[in-house]
């Protein structure tokens, strides 16, 4: 059957808008009729200052100055004094600085380093982004199995993901943490593409490993459609750019992706080979959760480096969009996103 793409109803921009405009009931300056358990999430490095000032100055124009949720910034070192004074003079909601855990961080001591080393240096003379690097290898693991365990994150259970130097093209006049609770979401996004299928060989062979283990954790209304072509011999390399995410750390936290993570991280795929947290996440979020569970957030106007997503029509003018939307990446050769409306059944 066809459907209309799924967007966020009405009375979420009726109920907390005008609210805000009239600027009368108050939550650190901001006006809400709700407000859900969520947090702004940045891992960076002490160097991304620059970046990460921007990102942060953009998320609080187009969003955070009207909703106030908190911010927690994830460091495997400490932050510097300027870091954290320059961040913290942008936003006045709270702030929180962390160190993550040593173990939650580097390379494991049962990873062969001899064969680890090997990998990234095949990796690299193929020419693959990051495929020597080791410091992208361990980020890919913390951001797969290990952020939303940092004590940091224990309150909370929905976070938007930010990167340095990303770009929020257009108001956020509604609460995305809100439609993901009510509506019972998983997982928000808003670019999908091809993964590099050199920096996963054997990725899916170890997701199928682990599905004939643990059949249990695989939901009946999965999104396979969407990661596979065949009903599952094959990964098609589709995965949702994991840089913006907005999604509920109760589903990482829980049993089928704890399980999932082990499964995957003992075999030393994100050393060995050059596992993304991108995919990790997607593959997770397409066969553990129901398909209906993972919400395109077609208003948010993002771009990360090449790649911009850009609302079109109604949701750009109600936005006030700065990008272009006849260069959105959606329908680009590159993009999943007619893979995604195509299993969803939408029509345009
Ligand atoms: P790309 O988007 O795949 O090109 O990778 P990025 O360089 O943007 O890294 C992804 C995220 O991880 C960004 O938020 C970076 O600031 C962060 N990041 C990458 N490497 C490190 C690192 O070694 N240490 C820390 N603390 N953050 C890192
Ligand atoms: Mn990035």
């Amino acid at each position: 059957s066809s459907q209309a793409r799924p967007t966020v109803p009405a009375d979420y921009y009726e109920d907390i808008v005008p609210a805000y405009l009239n600027s009368s009931n108050n939550n650190n300056g901001h006006l809400l009729t709700r407000k859900a358990n969520a947090t702004m999430l940045m891992l960076a490095r002490n160097s991304d200052i620059d970046g990460a000032v921007r990102s942060v100055r953009e998320v609080e124009d187009r969003f955070n100055r009207k909703f106030g949720y908190p911010w927690v910034f994830l460091n495997e070192e400490d932050f510097s004094e300027e870091f954290k004074k320059r961040i913290s003079v942008i936003t006045t909601t709270p702030v929180s600085f962390g160190r993550i855990p040593h173990d939650h961080w580097f390379q494991p001591s049962w990873i062969d380093e001899g064969k680890a080393s090997a990998g990234r240096k095949k990796m690299e003379d193929d020419g693959v982004i990051y495929g020597g690097s080791l410091s992208y290898r361990n980020m890919c693991r913390f951001n797969s199995g290990f952020f939303y365990r940092h004590e940091l994150l224990q309150p909370y259970r929905y976070y938007w993901r930010v990167e340095p130097d990303v770009h929020f093209h257009c108001e956020v006049d509604f609460d995305p943490f809100l439609f993901m609770g009510d509506y019972n979401k998983t997982y928000g996004f808003t670019i999908t593409m091809y993964e590099f299928e050199k920096t996963i060989p054997t990725l899916w062979d170890t997701v199928k490993a682990f599905v004939k283990e643990h059949p249990q954790y695989v939901s009946p209304e999965n999104a396979m459609a969407f990661l596979s072509e065949d009903g599952g011999e094959r990964y098609n390399l589709c995965h949702f750019w994991s840089n913006f995410e907005i999604a509920d750390m109760d589903f990482w936290r829980g049993e089928a992706y704890t399980k999932f993570f082990e499964y995957l991280d003992k075999t030393g795929g994100f050393y060995y080979e050059r596992w993304g947290d991108a995919p990790v996440h997607s593959i997770a979020a397409g066969l553990l959760s129901r398909k209906d569970q993972i919400h395109f957030f077609s208003e948010i106007g993002y771009e990360h480096n090449p790649y911009t997503h850009c609302p079109t029509g109604e949701a750009w003018t109600r936005g006030r969009c700065s990008c272009n939307e006849g260069r959105s990446f959606d329908y680009d050769g590159y993009s999943c996103m007619a893979k995604w409306d195509r299993v969803n059944g939408i029509v345009h």
